[in-house]
C-alpha cells in the first residue's frame, strides 16, 4: 500500500540516510554490539549530515524543520538495516532530549548545549528512572536541594540509554519531595561534576549496540542555571512530549517488524521441506496472510497518528493506543517469524534471532504495555 504521509524532501531525505546507514553504520554494527556501544565518532558522522537537532533552529546548530517524518524516516532506515539498537542514540537525541532543550532552554542554555549536540560533539541522555520506580515517575526519589546559586543532587538513575557516553543528561529530580508531582523538575547534569558517578553498563539481552547504564549521584553542586523550565513544573514538561517519545518507539517496533518479516518470506520461500518451500505449506500461507494483514493494519494507523503528531493533534491517547499496539504486535511477529526459520532462528547469525532479542525491550521502555492501556482507559471514562 502506498504510503501518503511524505513529500519530496522526505523522500530525498531517505535516499541520502539509507547511505548514511549503509556507510556508517552497517559495517560497524557487530562490533558496536560486541563493545556494547556505539563508537562516539558515529555522533560526528550523523552530525555532519545533519541527523542530529532537526527540529533545532540553526543559530545552534540544527536543521530547524519541525517536522516529525523526518525523525521517523532516520527511524525506519536505522531498523530497516537491523539497527534498531541505534534509535536511542540519533532519534533518541531529536525525540526525547532535544524538544526539553529546545522548548524549555533559555537563550543561553541553547548556546552552551545544543550546537556541540547537534555536531555531534556531545551525546545527551534523558534519565527518568530510577531502581525504585519507572512507571510511578512522581515517585522518584533523586532529590535537588537548592543551596545558594547551586541545586546539591543525590540519587541513582538506572536504565538510561546513553548513560555511559553521555556528556549532558536531563535528569528528573524531586525539588520538593512533599509536593509529589508538583514537586518534580528537569535540571541538566553534566560529565566532569564532582559525585556525578557511572555505574556498570548493564548486561542487557538486547539492543546490545546501544549502552544502557546506571548514574549515580553524590552531593553533586549544579548551577542553578541548568535548571529547565520552571522548578516544580517537570511532571508536566514530561507529559508534553511523552507522545512524541511513544510515537518514536512505535516508529521503531513497526520498522523493525518489517523487516523481520521481508526477511522471513526471503527465507520460507528458499527454505523446502518435504519437496515444497515452507511458505507453501498452507498453514504458513495463513501464518504469513495474518501478519501481513496485522502489519499493514497497524502501519496505516501509525502514519496516520504520525500525520496528526506533524499537525499538532495528536492525543496522549491515540500515542498510547500507537504505542502498545505496534509494540507487541512487534512480539507477535517476531515470534512467529523465528518459528518459521526452525532451529536456524536460534542462531544469533540469523537476522531474525537478534530481531527477536532486540524487540523484547519495546513493551517496556516509555512506558510499558499496562500503563499505556491505563492512560487509554482512564481517557474513556472521562466524561
Ligand atoms: C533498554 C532500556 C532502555 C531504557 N532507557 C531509558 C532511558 O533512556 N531513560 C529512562 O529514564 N528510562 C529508561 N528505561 C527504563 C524504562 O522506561 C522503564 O523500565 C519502564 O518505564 C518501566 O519501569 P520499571 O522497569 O521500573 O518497571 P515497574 O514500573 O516496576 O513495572 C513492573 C511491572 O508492573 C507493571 N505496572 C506498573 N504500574 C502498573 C499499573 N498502574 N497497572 C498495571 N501494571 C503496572 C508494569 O507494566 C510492569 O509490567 C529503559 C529501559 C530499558 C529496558
Amino acid at each position: 500500500m502506498e504510503r501518503d504521509l511524505f513529500d519530496a524532501g522526505h523522500h530525498d531525505f531517505r535516499v541520502m540516510v539509507r547511505d548514511f546507514v549503509a556507510k556508517e553504520v552497517e559495517p560497524h554494527l557487530t562490533a558496536w554490539e560486541q563493545a556494547g556501544a556505539v563508537d562516539r565518532s558515529l555522533y560526528v558522522k550523523a552530525g555532519e549530515v545533519g541527523l542530529l537537532g532537526l527540529d533545532v533552529d540553526e543559530q545552534y546548530g540544527g536543521g530547524r524543520v519541525a517536522d516529525f517524518r523526518y525523525s521517523l524516516v532516520i527511524t525506519e532506515e536505522l531498523c530497516r538495516a537491523g539497527a534498531s539498537a541505534l534509535t536511542m542514540n540519533i532519534s533518541g537525541f531529536n525525540d526525547l532530549v532535544a524538544p526539553y532543550l529546545t522548548e524549555l532552554g533559555t537563550e543561553e542554555q541553547k548556546r552552551r548545549w545544543l550546537p556541540g549536540l547537534c555536531a555531534g560533539r556531545a551525546v545527551s541522555a534523558l534519565a527518568m528512572t530510577e531502581p525504585g520506580t519507572g512507571s510511578d515517575l512522581k515517585a522518584i526519589r533523586t532529590t535537588a536541594v537548592r543551596d545558594g546559586d547551586e541545586y546539591v543532587v543525590n540519587g541513582a538513575k538506572t536504565f538510561i540509554s546513553n548513560g555511559i557516553l553521555a556528556d549532558i543528561v536531563v535528569t528528573v529530580v524531586s525539588t520538593d519531595p512533599a509536593a509529589g508531582a508538583k514537586g518534580v523538575s528537569l535540571l541538566v547534569l553534566e560529565r566532569g561534576m564532582p559525585g556525578f558517578e557511572r555505574g556498570r553498563k548493564l548486561d542487557k539481552i538486547g539492543l546490545l549496540a546501544q549502552d544502557t547504564a546506571e548514574l549515580f549521584f553524590t552531593d553533586v553542586r549544579v548551577p542553578a542555571g541548568n535548571l529547565l523550565g520552571e522548578e516544580g513544573r517537570g511532571f508536566g514538561y514530561l507529559m508534553g512530549n511523552l507522545a512524541r517519545e511513544r510515537m518514536s518507539v512505535a516508529v521503531t517496533s513497526m520498522a523493525a517488524m518489517e523487516r523481520t518479516f521481508r526477511n522471513m518470506l526471503d527465507y520460507a520461500g528458499q527454505r523446502s521441506a518435504f519437496g515444497q518451500p515452507i511458505a507453501d505449506f498452507q498453514a504458513n500461507r495463513f501464518a504469513l496472510a495474518e501478519l501481513a494483514t496485522e502489519i499493514q493494519v497497524a502501519r496505516v494507523f501509525l502514519d496516520r497518528c504520525a500525520t496528526e503528531l506533524v499537525a499538532g493533534r495528536l492525543t496522549d491517547t491515540d500515542a498510547a493506543m500507537a504505542k502498545w499496539w505496534t509494540t507487541e504486535l512487534q512480539q507477535r511477529v517476531v515470534q512467529r517469524c523465528l518459528q518459521l526459520h526452525g532451529g536456524y532462528g536460534f542462531m544469533r547469525e540469523y537476522p531474525v534471532a537478534r530481531d527477536f532479542l532486540d524487540a523484547r525491550a519495546s513493551t517496556l521502555y516509555a512506558g510499558t504495555t499496562e500503563v499505556m492501556k491505563e492512560i487509554i482507559g482512564r481517557s474513556l471514562r472521562k466524561p
